[in-house]
């Protein structure tokens, strides 16, 4: 029987769910669209939401345990994170070389910017004030948000998921060091459990076209909202600085995974982007790495032959740490905020910006909308007034989705990249047009 692939089904779900959204922006639809068809999306996020946590827990122990010794894991552990992190800086030197090449804040016209200003300034004080708690936070606040204090407040929002990783990767290590007869056991129970949760991934799939048609059309919705022309007005004003932010991110796609994938891996282009664009089309519909997770490790594993040992420690960590495209997004914003309320930034000026960058996206939960609170500790250490969030406020949520493409990516191109450098890359499976 004819079977259309997935990532064909999720693509005409998401085109389906923009003209869709349009339509219904169109006619004032909107209180239908949230009422009958947002409910559907709603439902496979949550989904792919509860199984984030059980993911992370299971196959990063079962992932830790499974490499047998610690020199191992301390090896692979110190590649991945350094990978991460020096990818992460390049894509945040990109986005500063094109902004201030292109330096878009320079073309916004006053009296949109004080409009803009007024319109988002009260939504943009409420992400203030939950950046304000970040902002007090002391050098190292980052390290000791990282260890829980209770395992059931840890797992009980996908905002902690560095403390589920902490927990998993030291359960793994506990594990390795007990005598095998007493960890045995103990690691069949994560490993069913972990293919369990794998066979779920596949389950809550079958839906997901309806659910990226039905998070499209009320993105579009929402977006809109009553009054369609909003849009094309916020479009215009912040088009160039929109565009900036996505050259970026193609610059960093087409450059470093590419050199990664050819050079290194010497994986063929299309094997790579067609095996992992089921997630990268769910990392667009939902904005969040960590509802992705559970797609990204399946597509690593079954199409792009990653084994079960890298795929399971590396892309629970990556989802957490690794956000190429929120760092590259954050640079641009900020200088972008800065150049359009005037203020010269200087080199010190930029290289705090790289730094606070990586920091600042390992920092950002993978779900929609964390960049923007995390950007305001950027503006802060370059002085630049925080409430300048709310300028870009208004087209945040689609340099959301395109941000969280590249996030994934980045974790699948690592995880490649890692696999191939321990000999543990399958030859891909083969896949049909
Ligand atoms: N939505 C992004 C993610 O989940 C984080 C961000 O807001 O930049 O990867």
């Amino acid at each position: 029987m004819f079977k259309m692939q997935l990532h064909w089904q999720i693509i005409i779900g998401l085109l389906l769910g923009l003209i869709f959204g349009i339509v219904s922006a169109l006619m004032g639809w909107g209180q239908f669209t949230t009422d009958w068809i947002a409910p559907f999306g709603t439902i496979f996020i949550r989904l792919l939401k509860f199984i984030a946590v059980p993911l992370v827990l299971t196959s990063l122990i079962t992932g830790v345990a499974s490499l047998s010794d610690l020199k191992k894991l301390s090896r692979i552990g110190g590649k991945t994170i350094s990978i991460y992190i020096i990818t992460t800086a390049i894509s945040v030197s990109i986005g500063l070389v094109i902004v201030n090449i292109l330096q878009p804040g320079n073309k916004v016209p006053y009296d949109m910017q004080s409009k803009l200003q007024e319109t988002y300034q009260a939504d943009a004080s409420y992400r203030a004030d939950s950046a304000q708690e970040v902002k007090e936070r002391g050098p190292l606040q980052l390290f000791i948000d990282m260890v829980p204090s209770n395992f059931f407040e840890a797992a009980s929002n996908n905002r902690n998921m560095l403390q589920i990783v902490f927990i998993a990767l030291l359960i793994g290590i506990g594990l390795i060091q007990i005598p095998k007869k007493k960890s045995k056991p103990v690691l069949n129970v994560f490993e069913g459990l972990n293919d369990v949760i794998i066979k779920l991934v596949d389950i809550i799939m079958l839906i997901a076209p309806l659910g990226v048609f039905s998070l499209i059309a009320q993105t579009i919705n929402k977006v809109a909202g009553n009054d369609p022309n909003q849009v094309i007005e916020l479009l215009s004003a912040l088009g160039f600085y929109m565009i900036t932010v996505i050259i970026g991110l193609i610059v960093h796609m087409a450059v470093t995974y590419t050199t990664l994938l050819k050079i290194y891996v010497k994986m063929p282009l299309k094997t790579f982007f067609t095996g992992i664009g089921p997630a990268q089309l769910l990392a667009f519909s939902t904005s969040s790495s960590g509802a992705t997770l559970p797609v990204t490790m399946e597509r690593c594993e079954d199409e792009l032959g990653v084994s079960e040992e890298v795929s399971s420690f590396v892309l629970p960590i990556g989802a957490t740490i690794n956000m190429d495209g929120t760092a590259l997004y954050q640079a641009v914003a900020a200088v972008f905020i800065s150049q359009a309320i005037g203020l010269e930034l200087n080199l010190l000026d930029q290289l705090t910006i790289v730094v606070t960058a990586v920091l600042a996206s390992i920092g950002t939960a993978a779900v929609p909308g964390a960049g923007i609170i995390m950007l305001v500790i950027i503006l802060e250490a370059i002085g630049v007034p925080s409430t300048g969030i709310a300028l870009i406020l208004g087209v945040d949520r689609i340099l959301d989705m395109l941000r969280t493409v590249v996030n994934v990516t980045g974790d699948a191109t690592i995880a490649v990249t890692i696999a191939a450098s321990e000999g543990q890359l399958r030859p891909p499976k083969k896949i049909a047009d």
